[in-house]
């Protein structure tokens, strides 16, 4: 029963709370976290009251199963304050679907929907004044799921816990971006975990993005398992590129991950009447473009930068460099989808979410 279920939420505040000693000017992206988070139990076959108490450690048995085995799924969304200091989300519903899917592919069970809005709404308010209004600024939401259960035989869980974290951010810049086109090592396999935010698909890519940093690049550009023939995604962003004025970006699939600004691109391209071609992008014909002159933009889309301009690849000996374009796609596109975040512009596709 849904109402007994929202009802039951167990709110439990801070004394004092910490922001007078965070510098909103000069945060490291994903350090600070606000005051409270959201924690839910699953155990006995059901989720438990979910509740809400101050940001606090945890404390959990070493053989807990996510520490031997990986079960752990997680989402980034991010809440923005608009200027009349009402609070906003980006397609949240999208995001519980995400984390729900990842856990199913991961023997997780899934969590209810009344559970997370009930709860990440209250939280949102109760931390409220951590999210700022005014360009670039919002809050990011860590929701994540981890199995507790303790014991190292090696199968599904029967304990897990469910956390919304929150960490407050600006406007993401990365610097100038250029990226190396991995043949040796692959982020996903047919088959395997790719479309999932699954924890140990993170992990696995730190040590080949070091080996990539060593040579220069800041991000890698993953290609198929099978062949690395075809390129996927760009780091942890899927990816775009312009091809004279046409976009195009990898269908989604077992190893291309399902993202949101991905999707909500596709749907801004539409209603700027620009070509957009879902399709499979062979290495070679980026080189091919690079070196004709076809090639106008590259970038990355996802929700922590949004948008990243790619200023340059690798591959193999190669190294190619983009020239500035003007009426640059990225641009345009980060403007349309951050006024329709901040609440500076309509939207006509529905994506805003007000929590009241
Ligand atoms: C999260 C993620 C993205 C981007 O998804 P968004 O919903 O746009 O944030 C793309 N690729 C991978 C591998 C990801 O983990």
């Amino acid at each position: 029963m849904k109402s007994t279920a929202i009802s039951a939420l167990h709110v439990e505040t801070v004394k004092q709370s910490r922001i007078d000693q965070v510098d909103f000017d000069n945060l490291d992206f994903g350090k600070v976290f606000t005051d409270h988070m959201f924690v839910c139990e699953y155990k006995n076959g059901s989720w438990q009251t979910p509740t809400i108490k101050p940001y606090q450690s945890i404390s959990l048995d070493p053989s807990a199963s996510v520490f031997h085995y990986g079960q752990a799924v997680f989402e980034g969304m991010k809440a923005y304050k608009d200027a009349e200091g009402q609070i906003l989300m980006f397609r949240p519903e999208d995001n519980l679907d995400r984390i729900n899917k990842s856990a199913k592919r991961m023997a997780i069970p899934e969590f209810p929907k009344e559970y997370f809005f009930e709860g990440l709404e209250a939280l949102l308010k109760l931390d409220t004044d951590w999210i700022k209004s005014g360009a670039g600024n919002s809050l990011y939401i860590r929701p994540f799921v981890i199995a507790t259960e303790a014991g190292v035989r090696a199968s599904a869980a029967q304990e897990y816990m469910f956390f919304i974290i929150c960490s407050p951010a600006q406007s993401y810049y990365g610097g100038e971006v250029r990226v190396k086109i991995e043949e040796h090592f692959s982020r996903a396999a047919s088959g395997g975990v790719g479309y999932a935010k699954a924890a140990g698909n993170y992990g696995g890519q730190f040590y080949p993005t070091q080996l990539a940093a060593k040579e220069g690049f800041q991000q890698i550009i993953w290609t198929d398992a099978k062949n690395h023939e075809y390129v996927e995604e760009a780091g942890t962003m899927n990816l775009f590129f312009r091809i004279n004025d046409t976009l195009v970006t990898g269908p989604t699939s077992d190893t291309i991950l399902d993202g949101i600004t991905r999707k909500s691109l596709i749907e801004l391209a539409r209603h700027n009447n620009i070509t957009i071609e879902e399709r499979p992008v062979k290495v070679t014909e980026l080189v091919e473009a690079a070196k004709n002159g076809s090639l106008k933009e590259m970038f990355g889309a996802g929700t922590a930068a949004v948008i990243n301009p790619i200023k340059g690849f690798g591959f193999r000996d190669e190294r190619f460099e983009l020239e500035d374009v003007p009426n640059s796609y990225a641009s345009l596109f980060k403007k349309q989808l951050t006024d329709i975040q901040y609440n500076l512009d309509a939207d006509p596709f529905e994506w805003r979410y007000l929590v009241k």
